[in-house]
């Protein structure tokens, strides 16, 4: 299993990409698609033609808006090649309110229905999943008390792969990543500039050494943690290897 971060920060981080990452097992797939992602996928060596998964941790703006022009672009290339079949179905994950959201986007821009492939969309609650030999579990997270919101643990060829989404610590945040080789947890903040609805360097420490979380990727950046070493804050909680998340970074687990 890989992992690429497509996006490591939030909608208005001046080099970050907001929320996105490519997983690829036997399949390729990705969790959330904001704004900036879809360039850095262009990046990657995966045609985006096979992408046939998408799954979503929630509905803000900063994990989805880059799902319209990927969409604009599949459903433009589809119809101009009609023949040679460019995609096979295209199947949306996500917590409640995902197929209202998708299906007011799909109503709504202008090409974006009739479609030449099979459009799936889902709601999910907690629930797991199989895509192939790709086993998918889903928590729900704590974010903003207004929204549903999950966190993704994908298990494939005994390895262990688990993203917080936006979150706050939570004990469902620490079963998510139990055990996980890599985990991928939201760094919104340094620890002495905390914020609402989101977690500090220091809580992704405690989420990591709670849970035995043997990678911890740091990711969701607002600008303010450029100016601190988060790291290092992180360390002094957690004692596993900490990995400062940038775009384009891949690894394998
Ligand atoms: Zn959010
Ligand atoms: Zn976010």
């Amino acid at each position: 299993m890989h992992v690429t971060i497509l996006g490591s920060g939030t909608n208005l981080h001046p080099v970050r990409a907001a929320a996105g990452y490519l997983i690829e097992t036997d399949h390729p797939f990705l969790l959330d698609f904001g704004p900036r992602t879809l360039m850095n996928l262009l990046c990657t060596k995966v045609d985006r033609h096979n992408i046939e998964h998408l799954f979503f941790t929630h509905h803000h703006a900063d994990h989805v808006a880059d799902f319209i022009p990927f969409f604009f672009d599949t459903v433009i290339t589809a119809k101009m090649s009609p023949s040679s079949s460019t995609r096979n179905a295209l199947n949306i994950f996500g917590p409640t309110g995902t197929r209202r959201m998708f299906g007011s986007i799909f109503r709504t821009f202008p090409s974006f229905t009739p479609a030449t492939f099979p459009i799936h969309i889902r709601n999910l609650g907690e629930t797991s999943l199989m895509i192939g030999r790709t086993k998918i579990f889903t928590k729900y997270m704590t974010h903003t008390p207004s929204l549903r919101c999950l966190g993704y643990r994908i298990e494939y060829e005994g390895r262990l792969f688990a993203y917080s989404g936006d979150a706050q610590y939570s004990a469902n945040l620490v079963t998510l990543c139990r055990d996980a080789d890599v985990a991928v947890l939201d760094c919104s903040f340094p620890a002495e500039k905390p914020g609402s609805n989101h977690m500090t360097s220091k809580d992704c420490g405690r989420v990591a050494k709670e849970a035995g979380v043997k990678t911890l990727i740091l990711s969701h950046f607002y600008p303010v943690c450029e100016d601190y070493d988060v790291k290092d804050q992180c360390a002094a909680v957690f004692g596993g290897t900490i990995i400062v998340g940038k775009d384009r970074m891949r690894l394998r687990i």
